[in-house]
């Protein structure tokens, strides 16, 4: 008898699909609208909207960047969306002039100009395309010996010193790479420098790495990389107007208070341009990890020619154009599920943004066909196509800070895209959602091989592991999120509302050197990123999965364990991180007392030996280690009993999911981070001196980074107390699975 109910039972299980947050009879219904929904696409639609979309360049105050707003509103409203365009007013800098030149015995003036190519229908579109340039540089007329500073980083600052180069009024010219290339000229400003140059080095994504365009994708000799060198690690978003949104009549900061413009002229450059300034380059050989693959010797410098920067900038206000469209929910109306990416463009912009975007639509087509035929989610859905996060996530920004208040209300959760490609899966995002994320990989089959596309990303980790890591992935088939840094639209959601948050694209077999250059084209993307769209239609079922699945569940689908599992990591590392310090700093300190580094120099070369540090302190590590104790209990209690949500009634699921999907306010800390007050959230934000660069529990890592300590401490404690009242909305979650509640 036995044998045959456990049998029976197992026959149930294989014929009703489980999914997270329904129950049976509600997740075969939504197994067959995702049927449905995956039915619904064609490959062809998003060929189709991306030769429109990126027929001509489209970045902020273009007039295509106004009409593809208007070709996807038009469509939004086609299949049935309330939509809206919704318009904001910010500063967007475009180049007067430019002038990049060397002085001296072999002049040379840089052409600061990409070239079109012949077997590229949109590359020559030149009156229409922005210059290479990066924006929010500052205005300036500079003459100064360069110096040649690797990736522009602190640490390559501390290794000049080292070699006796001071950059105090000089020119720096920098690598691409390394960092996100705000930090190089904030660096470089730091450090006293009065001008800024980035190149491409081929060694990244130019020769060294492949065929260039149009043989290859990779990066030609005179190919540039634009790009926004605002200061986005204090706030993303217009510089005139942080926290509100840049309505028409808000108020706005003189540009010359707006902290997060840059101090200093900057200019991206291309590696033929950067050839004859890094060989004009006298002084020292630079050290090994600094080479780049230029056919030279590369030196720190000084040269003994000078170099002459210029540039001026029109600091015009330019109008956005967000697009909002919505379909409200039949039953829960005021639980929003938001999907967004960006469509502005900082030329053609085919692979970033556009490819990301026509999976949006095509995912927000199929739902609205769906929907026309009787088939309504449950929470209302909205997708959102923003503008300018080119220069600084500006569209996504000044729509969630104009909605602060409504969002913090209704926002159940933000999925995001930013352009997309061939090959796995990479995801990022809230901690809680990881579980969740899991099942849905399991179900949705990469195109090329067959196998899911959770299969598929293991593969790929286990086969480019190193040989301890192999060892502890296999057997595992488990998808890790990220954690989110900065670099998409994103961060105002997570990072300053504390709304669970999860950023979504396929690649890894997309390379190339087109990134922010007038060759990312359409002509590229359909031969070199994502041929016959396979991978954009994978990532409308993967995201459309998440979207749909949130729309309708039953309880929301959050786990509070793998939360708790990744921040108990974080805390780890951040010990870890504190004792490496003592231990290296006092060994280093051994090092210096001993005057080794003194005894092993090159004595013909300049080397001054480094300084002495202080030594570490120890830090007390209790609260939150008794927090995280806490958490681990409150949250596995949880989760014990979620399966028992499924039988709670209406209302009280309501009132479970209003506490599930507000947990993540809580990590929001009003003051902010130190120095940085628009990011509040305590667990995930882009490093200070990183940028892109996610660091967790920001406060705490980057305090013991600085060797901050007094902060370090303080931070401690603001953590625990954010994850205390974290605790408490686990709880309440808890006590609403009672069996009283029954
Ligand atoms: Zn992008």
């Amino acid at each position: 008898m036995i044998f045959l109910l456990v049998f029976t039972f197992s026959l149930v299980l294989a014929n009703a699909q489980k999914l997270m947050g329904f129950t049976d009879a509600n997740a075969t219904k939504q197994t067959d609208w995702e049927k449905q929904f995956d039915a619904q696409l064609n490959a062809q639609n998003l060929d189709t909207w991306l030769q429109f979309l990126s027929s001509h360049p489209h970045h902020v105050g273009s007039p295509q960047d106004k009409a593809n707003a208007e070709y996807m509103a038009s469509l939004f409203r086609s299949w049935g969306y309330q939509t809206e365009i919704a318009s904001y007013y910010v500063l967007f800098p475009t180049p007067k002039s430019r002038l990049l030149e060397l002085n001296g015995s072999k002049p040379y003036k840089a052409k600061l100009m990409e070239t079109g190519v012949k077997e590229d229908k949109t590359t020559n579109q030149f009156s229409e395309q922005l210059p290479t340039y990066n924006a929010y540089s500052a205005d300036g007329d500079v003459t100064a010996e360069l110096v040649f500073v690797n990736r522009g980083i602190p640490a390559d600052y501390e290794e000049l010193d080292r070699m006796g180069i001071d950059v105090k009024g000089k020119i720096v010219i920098a690598k691409y790479g390394g960092s996100w290339r705000g930090i190089k000229p904030k660096v470089a400003y730091e450090h006293g420098a009065i001008g800024c140059i980035i190149y491409s080095d081929p060694e990244d994504d130019g020769y060294t790495q492949g065929d260039v365009y149009p043989e290859g994708p990779f990066r030609r000799p005179d190919g540039v990389q634009r790009g926004s060198v605002m200061d986005m690690p204090v706030y993303p978003g217009d510089p005139l107007t942080p926290g509100i949104g840049a309505t028409k009549e808000a108020k706005r900061l003189d540009r010359k208070d707006a902290i997060t413009i840059m101090k200093i002229p900057v200019l991206p450059i291309s590696y033929e341009d950067a050839l004859p300034l890094l060989q004009s380059l006298g002084g020292q050989t630079v050290p090994v990890t600094w080479r780049g693959s230029l056919p030279i010797t590369y030196h720190v410098g000084p040269g003994k020619d000078k170099v002459h920067l210029k540039l001026e900038f029109n600091w015009d206000q330019k109008q956005l154009f967000d697009v909002i469209a919505k379909m409200p929910g039949s039953e829960l109306p005021d639980e929003w599920i938001i999907r967004g990416n960006h469509h502005d463009g900082w030329v053609n912009g085919a692979a970033d943004p556009l490819a990301g975007m026509v999976a949006v639509m095509e995912e927000a087509r199929a739902i609205g066909e769906l929907a026309k035929k009787g088939v309504r989610p449950k929470r209302t859905i909205i997708y959102c196509g923003w503008d300018g996060e080119e220069p600084a996530l500006l569209g996504s920004t000044e729509w969630a800070e104009d909605h602060q208040q409504e969002l913090q209300q209704k926002a159940v959760v933000y999925i995001n895209s930013d352009g997309n490609g061939r090959g796995f899966i990479n995801a990022s995002g809230s901690h809680t959602l990881e579980t969740f994320f899991n099942e849905i990989t399991n179900e949705v089959i990469d195109p090329q091989t067959g196998v899911s596309i959770k299969e598929r990303k293991y593969a790929n980790a286990v086969v480019n592991a190193d040989k301890a890591g192999r060892a502890k992935l296999l057997g595992n088939k488990y998808i890790k999120l990220g954690a989110l840094g900065a670099g998409s639209d994103y961060s105002p959601f997570l990072q300053h509302l504390g709304i669970a948050s999860i950023n979504l694209g396929f690649g890894g077999e997309n390379q190339g050197g087109e990134y922010h250059s007038i060759y990312d084209s359409y002509d590229l993307f359909v031969k070199f990123k994502d041929p016959g769209f396979q991978y954009g239609v994978a990532l409308t079922k993967t995201a459309g999965r998440v979207t749909m699945r949130f729309a309708n569940a039953d309880v929301l689908p959050f786990d509070f364990s793998t939360f708790y599992k990744t921040v108990n990591d974080y805390a780890t590392e951040v010990k870890t991180l504190l004792e490496t310090t003592m231990a290296e700093t006092e060994t280093e300190n051994k090092v210096i007392k001993e005057r080794l580094y003194d005894l092993a120099r090159d004595p013909k070369k300049t080397y001054k030996s480094p300084v002495a540090k202080e030594t570490v302190p120890f830090l007390n590590f209790s609260s939150l280690e008794n927090t995280l104790a806490q958490l681990k209990d409150s949250a596995d209690a949880f989760q014990k009993l979620y399966n028992k949500s499924l039988q709670l009634s209406a209302a009280k699921q309501k009132e479970l999911n209003d506490i599930l999907y507000k947990a993540e306010r809580s990590l929001i800390y009003v003051n902010g981070l130190p120095r940085r007050p628009w990011y509040k959230h305590e667990i995930y934000a882009p490093g200070y001196y990183t940028g892109y660069g996610v660091k967790t529990l920001p406060a705490i890592r980057e305090a013991i980074e600085q060797g901050n300590w007094k902060e370090a401490q303080e931070s401690i404690e603001i953590v625990a107390k954010s994850l205390q009242s974290y605790i408490q909305k686990v709880q309440q979650a808890t006590g609403l699975l009672t069996p009283k509640a029954f």
